[in-house]
């Protein structure tokens, strides 16, 4: 790390790999020797064409993508797919059923509803979202056009370990913003796959979409143009202007990943990673975690000190020592320390370091109050 960057630990926009911030900074100015700079080439260009399809074929490698999946650039964010999923793919009549463990998966019901039937097959907000529900709470309806769920849940820092069962021929759709190619996925069980950038991927602004072919197929064609995956897809997402960037560093940071070993060694990175933090937590009688044992996020992990004032003061020593963005979201108050792919070991040892130097000096606080 060079010494005029500090220790991100922001929620979104984070962290991303420095090597790849390198080479884009270089791009900006000149990219691929062409004389002119990644976003100020023509979106219809040869190079830019060079990007996107290399882009596409190191996503496609990563998790060997079949054939009928195609790979999609959008724009609006993970937001605008809690509306077009159910646009192109609900229909007033039917019913979806949404596994809802987080504000992000209410969202995505709450863009559901006026288009058609949602059934909430289980949710954990009775207890604060601060776990996964089990299989055997699931309830779904007796045949949904679609099962949706969120992957990770970045607020309240829970995560599926693994797909939940779903009604046979029903399309699981999930939004895997905050923890998409930190681990090996299997494309094969998802009918279409979203992630927002600006969490494991690179910048905001571009979202990307995997989708099954018969989805493409299926969807509504009573709706604007943009709206429809099937527009993208035939224009290969380039309909109208892309955010071209986005997708030159998108593609960029799959590269990374390719390089740092794939996807197997980023889950492995990341446990070890997330290990260090929550084995500190367990062994800690003054910082807690919030979320139950088996549900614990490797990409968001939220803790508590004994009081608020130990906590704002916590954090605002923490940013003092160039440890940032850990201040937990509203809903869960506290602190999060958001250690997507791109947070270097590193940084989460620095992190523990100065969580246990912290402990030692208001433990006697602590115990007065
Ligand atoms: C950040 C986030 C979103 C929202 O993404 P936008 O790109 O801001 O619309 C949705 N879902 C999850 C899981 C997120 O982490």
């Amino acid at each position: 790390m060079t010494t005029d960057r500090i220790f991100n630990f922001s929620a979104g926009p984070a962290a991303l790999p420095e090597a790849v911030l390198r080479k884009a900074q270089e791009a900006i100015w000149n990219v691929a020797g062409s004389g002119i700079g990644i976003m100020e080439h023509s979106h219809r260009g040869k190079v830019f064409d060079r990007i996107i399809a290399e882009a596409e074929e190191s996503c496609r490698s990563l998790a060997d993508i079949p054939d009928n999946y195609r790979v999609l650039y959008l724009q609006g964010g993970a937001s605008l797919q809690f509306a077009m999923v159910p646009m192109n793919l609900l229909g007033p009549d039917r019913t979806a059923d949404y596994l809802v463990t987080g504000v992000w998966s209410q969202k995505a019901v709450k863009e559901a509803k006026p288009i058609g039937k949602v059934h909430i097959a289980v949710s954990s907000e009775s207890t604060n979202f601060d776990r996964i529900p089990q299989p055997s709470e699931i309830r779904y309806s007796p045949s949904p056009v679609y099962v949706h769920i969120t992957t990770n849940n970045t607020i309240f820092g829970t995560q599926w370990k693994t797909e939940p069962p779903v009604p046979g021929g029903a399309p699981l759709i999930a939004d895997t913003s905050s923890d998409m190619y930190s681990r090996p996925i299997d494309i094969r069980k998802y009918g279409l796959i979203y992630a927002g950038a600006q969490k494991n991927l690179g910048p905001s602004g571009v979202v990307l979409v995997i989708i099954r072919d018969d989805l493409i197929e299926a969807g509504a064609k009573n709706l604007p143009t943009m709206l429809q995956y099937r527009t993208h897809a035939a224009e290969n997402s380039l309909y109208n202007t892309p955010p071209t960037f986005g997708i030159y560093f998108m593609g960029e940071v799959f590269k990374w990943i390719q390089s740092q070993g794939g996807l197997s060694a980023m889950a492995e990175h990341n446990e070890s990673k997330a290990g260090l933090l929550y084995d500190y937590l367990d062994s800690s009688d003054f910082f807690r975690g919030t979320v139950q044992r088996d549900s614990r996020s490797l990409m968001n992990v939220c803790f508590r000190a004994p009081t608020e004032e130990l906590e704002t003061k916590f954090i605002n020593e923490a940013t003092k020592r160039g440890l940032d963005g850990l201040k937990g979201h509203r809903s869960v108050g506290g602190m999060r320390a958001s250690i997507y792919n791109a947070c270097p070991r590193e940084a989460v040892e620095a992190l523990v370091r100065f969580m246990k130097e912290f402990e030692r000096a208001n433990r006697a606080e602590a115990a007065r109050t």
